[in-house]
């Protein structure tokens, strides 16, 4: 029976829900990070259980380093081992224009999904690495099609932390393919998740759809597919790679 650990940033909810349920069926044991929401995050755990599997819920919020650190001590007291990282958890504001942007606003969208996902990278390199005595891992970065598409007129700060965060992967991939450990990209399109609540518009991948070659709006079982892909032994050739999943848009 497979062993592996599995450490998912915001699992509680959404993609990372997605991801933490198959990532379980295949036989992992299951770190669920959550930031406020633990109800959501006790239901991923509850669920994982329920079905015979092992997870447990973290609370920590991925900027803040001192929690960052204490999370991955929590995962190696449980475990004692890290297998896989999926940088997930990631945050968007209101919609507006760039000249409409507050320096407090933009600091929080690159503290959350550039500086948490390079402090999590950070960590689960300093556990995986040959080079440091691990085993070798995976880790995948969640990142957007915004990155490329650039989010005009609604979260230009947002695009520019997922351009970031695939230059993370591109560098932190070869200064690693040698130590025994893949990094790697997914960007999604429009998933129907809660964060575009958070935008101001919960119904914006139903306005959107009409945008999307394949007509409709992705679930994020459909997203967690090609991360669990990246991370299994499948993908045992891939790194520094990315996978859109966004219906060709
Ligand atoms: P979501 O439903 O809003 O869930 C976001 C998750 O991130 C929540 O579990 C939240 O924790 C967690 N989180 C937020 N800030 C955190 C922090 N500072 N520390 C730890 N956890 C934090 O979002 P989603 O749509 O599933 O998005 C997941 C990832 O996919 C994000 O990186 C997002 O940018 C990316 N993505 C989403 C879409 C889409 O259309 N939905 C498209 C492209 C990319 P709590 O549950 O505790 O609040």
């Amino acid at each position: 029976m497979m062993t592996k650990v599995i450490l998912i940033t915001g699992g509680g909810r959404g993609i990372g829900a997605a991801c933490a349920l198959q990532a379980a069926e295949q036989g992992y044991r299951v770190c669920i990070n959550y930031l406020a929401d633990e109800r959501a995050a006790r239901g991923v755990v509850d669920a994982i259980a329920a079905r015979g599997g092992v997870a447990m819920a973290i609370k920590a919020d991925v900027s803040d380093e001192r929690q960052v650190e204490a999370m991955f001590r929590t995962v190696d007291d449980a475990h004692g081992r890290l297998d896989a990282l999926v940088n997930n958890a990631g945050v968007l504001s209101q919609q507006m224009r760039v000249e409409q942007m507050s320096a407090a606003r933009i600091h929080r969208i690159m503290a959350t999904n550039v500086v948490g996902s390079m402090l999590c990278a950070r960590e689960a390199v300093k556990r995986m690495s040959l080079r440091h005595g691990g085993p070798g891992g995976a880790i995948v970065n969640v990142s957007s099609r915004a990155g490329v598409l650039g989010a005009a007129g609604e979260y230009v700060d947002y695009a520019a932390s997922k351009a970031a965060m695939d230059a993370l992967t591109v560098g932190l991939s070869k200064e690693v393919a040698g130590e025994g450990i893949r990094v790697n990209g997914v960007r999604p399109g429009l998933i129907h998740t809660d964060m575009h609540a958070s935008g101001g518009e919960p119904e914006r991948v139903a306005r959107l759809a009409g945008s999307v070659p394949m007509g409709r709006g992705g679930q994020p079982s459909e997203v967690a597919h090609a991360i669990l892909w990246l991370l299994s032994d499948a993908a045992s050739y891939t790194t520094g790679s990315f996978i859109d999943v966004s219906g060709g848009r």
